[in-house]
Formats: C-alpha cells, sequence, structure tokens
C-alpha cells in the first residue's frame, strides 16, 4: 500500500471523465483546478480523471486538442501544488512518462493517507465492488502487466478500437447489473480498512456522494463518496470534492461556482 504525508489543506476529487465530447465538463474542473491552486496545499484526482486512457505516449506524442489542454491544465496545478494521480477503472493505463511530463505523481494502489483530519484510506472505489464478478474478471486480466504490455505495444488505432469496444460493452453490461452490485460491498469495505487500519475512507467511483457512518469491528468508521462530475448531459449539473484538514473532512457536492470577474 502506498503512504503518504500531507499536511494543510488536502483536496479530493475523482469521476471527472475527460474526453473529446464533454467541454463543458471540461471548464468546470478546469476552474476547480485553478481554485485548487489558489486554496489548498495538495490536491489528489482519485482516478477516472480521464474517460479512457490508451497510453501515454498517445497523450505525449500528438495529443488532440481537448487532451493537450487537460494535460497543460495539469501540468499547471503540478507547478503550483503537488499533485497525485490515481488510477481508476478506465484510466488505470496513466504511467509514469505522463507524471513525469506533469511534475505529478503516481498512485496505482490504495493509499493510506497521513493527514491533519487523522489517517484516511484513499481509493478508487472499483476494487471494493466485489459483487460484480465479471467486472472482476475483467479488472484482474487488465491489472495484469504482460497484458498491458501486450496491449501497450499495439498500434495507436488498433489501442482506440479495443478501448472503444470495451466502453460499449461496460454500457451493455450495466442493464443488466442491480445498482446494488454496482455498489461497493460492505464486506470489503470493512476488510480495507480493518487491514488499513483506518475509520475513515475516502473513494469515489460509484458516482453516488455521500456520508455513510459504519462500524468495522464495533468500531465507528465514515465512509466518505466523492461524486463524479457531468456538465454536458446532466441538468442539474454534478461535479465536486472533499476537503480535507485539521477540522476534518467535508464533501463539497457542487460544482465550483464561477469566480466574478475582477
Ligand atoms: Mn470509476
Amino acid at each position: 500500500m502506498n503512504k503518504i504525508s500531507i499536511r494543510g489543506t488536502l483536496w479530493i476529487a475523482s469521476d471527472i471523465h475527460l474526453g473529446e465530447n464533454v467541454p463543458r465538463t471540461a471548464q468546470a474542473f478546469y476552474e476547480f483546478l485553478a481554485r485548487a491552486r489558489r486554496d489548498a496545499d495538495a490536491l489528489i484526482l482519485c482516478g477516472d480523471i480521464f474517460d479512457a486512457w490508451i497510453g501515454d505516449d498517445h497523450a505525449l506524442r500528438r495529443p488532440p486538442a481537448w487532451l493537450a489542454q487537460a494535460i497543460e491544465q495539469l501540468r499547471a496545478t503540478a507547478q503550483a501544488i503537488p499533485l497525485w494521480l490515481a488510477h481508476g477503472n478506465r484510466d488505470f493505463l496513466m504511467g509514469p512518462a505522463l507524471v513525469q511530463a506533469l511534475g505529478a505523481r503516481l498512485l496505482t494502489a490504495p493509499t493510506h493517507l497521513d493527514t491533519d483530519a487523522g489517517n484516511i484510506l484513499l481509493a478508487h472505489g472499483d476494487e471494493y465492488c466485489t459483487d460484480d464478478v465479471h467486472y472482476q474478471r475483467f479488472r484482474r486480466v487488465v491489472h495484469t502487466p504482460w497484458v498491458q504490455s501486450v496491449f501497450l505495444a499495439l498500434p495507436l488505432g488498433l489501442r482506440r478500437a479495443i478501448a472503444r469496444g470495451a466502453r460499449a460493452r461496460s454500457r451493455q453490461a450495466r442493464y443488466r447489473k442491480t445498482l446494488r452490485i454496482m455498489d461497493v460491498q460492505p464486506q470489503a469495505i470493512e476488510r480495507a480498512l480493518r487491514e488499513a487500519g483506518c475509520t475513515q475512507m475516502i473513494h469515489g467511483h460509484t458516482h453516488r456522494p455521500a456520508v455513510h457512518d459504519i462500524l468495522v469491528d464495533g468500531r465507528a468508521a465514515r465512509r466518505y463518496v466523492l461524486p463524479d462530475w457531468e456538465c454536458d448531459q446532466a441538468d442539474p449539473v454534478r461535479g465536486g470534492w472533499i476537503e480535507v484538514d485539521a477540522r476534518g473532512i467535508r464533501l463539497i457536492a457542487q460544482v465550483p461556482p464561477r469566480d466574478p470577474p475582477d
């Protein structure tokens, strides 16, 4: 497990799903990044920052305009405050070349955070959806190092087609799955908290922002769920983040309001 220590005000966001067809979501997120550079001491983007990731080379060599802009925004943020990118279930192929180009750092697994609000277990969340047996099988395969190496060695066009196919299949499968199957599994959460020795947890992935009070071995614990970002299709728009500081952990489930012009 990763272990990082962060003092001061930490902001955490996830599930922005940046891609070529979400200009309003991207704009809201870039306003959030500008606020983070000003108001936060550190930022963690906890997975599914991008709707798909087919290789660092694609992003760094000749990125399409939307991706070039995303990279520029992340780079500007990493220059101002420490920035960590964590893997989600869609952008798990973000690699060392990307974070090096950004001046950011990569979290590849659940992370033990030491903060001014105490110890927190941080994860994307898909690893706790253990009732979704099909997804967990897919996850094991695509997290196998040799499978990733083979995929990343394929020509870009082929990688793009495979990613598109996987997205379509996952969209199809969602119709057959119940909401319970797609949520985190309580025992998996308890096990993770027990193993990490934490009573606080933050994760995203389920798109169900909330604060849950739970019991782990008779001890009170709290699970915070990050919102997803959607400002192109959704009305009202969705977005938000979690703020961690000496006063505690707060869920802010709203798109950052536009700053008034100076
Ligand atoms: Mn996700």
